[in-house]
């Protein structure tokens, strides 16, 4: 890992780079996988090795773009992967995983996400997330999308088993989880991944964060991941398809916001003063 990248200490003491990389869309056959690979590798070459993917992404074609951008290097990258809840019975996680780990082209993940909460019980996905890591599949299991209710039913559920992170949408413009969620994961030391930190890009080009980037000689893309870099057991996992872009995000670990920054963003994307239900994507 570069010195420079800040990293987030999982539980069991691995400790990550806490801006990473997303896949959503790549795949899709939208843009050419050969370039989506570079992008990642672009990101490897600087320490962004947390790779986030799903089977869900084009079917899986993200997690095949994911296996191309590896290639040779597997050892570097911090790979994570989700089932879909559809398919999170015990049976069926098992299946997901293998299916995965066949298309990523790799024996084992290092993080697998229950995608979002579905009909199944917890009891059972805990039990094969298990079985996988006792098989060596998988290093380690978490969830994405849990508000704090969801969190804390699951600790319940999987005691004495805990999930190692839950991935949620958390950027400027969506910062609910700052009223409880947040806190309460730093607490119980389980990091939040942060989903679309550019909002899917809609943060881009923001004046109040062009004005801050202006000062700091970086674009608004970088404010708003410098922004989720300032928060403890945060891992922001921001996608792009080109090298040059993702190179361009990397200088977020560049830049220091000042409490005249964080002051301005406040005022421009206030933080939250009642609970709101934690939003998805
Ligand atoms: P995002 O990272 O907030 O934004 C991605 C968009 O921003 C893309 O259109 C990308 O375009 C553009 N972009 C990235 N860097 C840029 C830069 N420096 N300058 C200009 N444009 C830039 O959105 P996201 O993909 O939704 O979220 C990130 C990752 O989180 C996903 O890829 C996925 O891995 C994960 N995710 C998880 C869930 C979940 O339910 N668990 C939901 C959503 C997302 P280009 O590619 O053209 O650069």
């Amino acid at each position: 890992m570069k010195a420079e990248l800040p990293a987030v200490t999982l539980p069991g003491g691995r400790q990550v780079p806490a801006l990473g990389l997303g896949t959503w869309h790549m795949g899709e056959g939208e843009a050419s996988m050969a370039e989506e690979a570079a992008s990642l590798r672009a990101g490897l070459d600087l320490g962004m090795t947390v790779i986030d993917t799903a089977e869900m992404y084009a079917d899986g074609g993200a997690e095949e773009v994911v296996g191309e951008a590896i290639k040779g290097r597997r050892d570097e990258v911090f790979l994570v992967s989700k089932v879909l809840p559809y398919n999170a019975s015990r049976a069926g996680t098992i299946a997901a995983c293998e299916a995965s780990l066949k298309r990523l082209g790799t024996d084992h993940i290092e993080l697998y996400l229950l995608h979002w909460r579905g009909r199944h019980p917890f009891s059972e996905t805990v039990e094969a997330f298990e079985t996988l890591k006792a098989e060596g599949k998988i290093g380690a299991w978490g969830v994405s999308n849990f508000d704090i209710s969801d969190m804390r039913e699951l600790l319940e559920d999987a005691e004495p088993h805990r999930p190692a992170a839950n991935q949620v949408l958390y950027n400027l413009a969506r910062r609910g989880i700052e009223f409880d969620l947040l806190r309460w994961s730093q607490v119980q030391g389980i990091p939040i991944m942060a989903y679309s930190p550019l909002d899917e890009g809609r943060l881009l080009g923001h004046p109040v964060l062009e004005e801050i980037g202006r000062i700091h000689n970086v674009g608004s893309a970088q404010v708003a991941l410098a922004f989720l870099l300032t928060k403890a057991g945060v891992i922001a996992i921001p996608k792009s398809g080109s090298p040059e872009r993702v190179r361009d995000n990397f200088r977020a670990s560049e830049i220091r916001l000042t409490s005249e920054d964080l002051r301005l963003l406040d005022e421009a994307f206030p933080p939250p003063t009642r609970k709101r239900p934690l939003e998805m994507i």
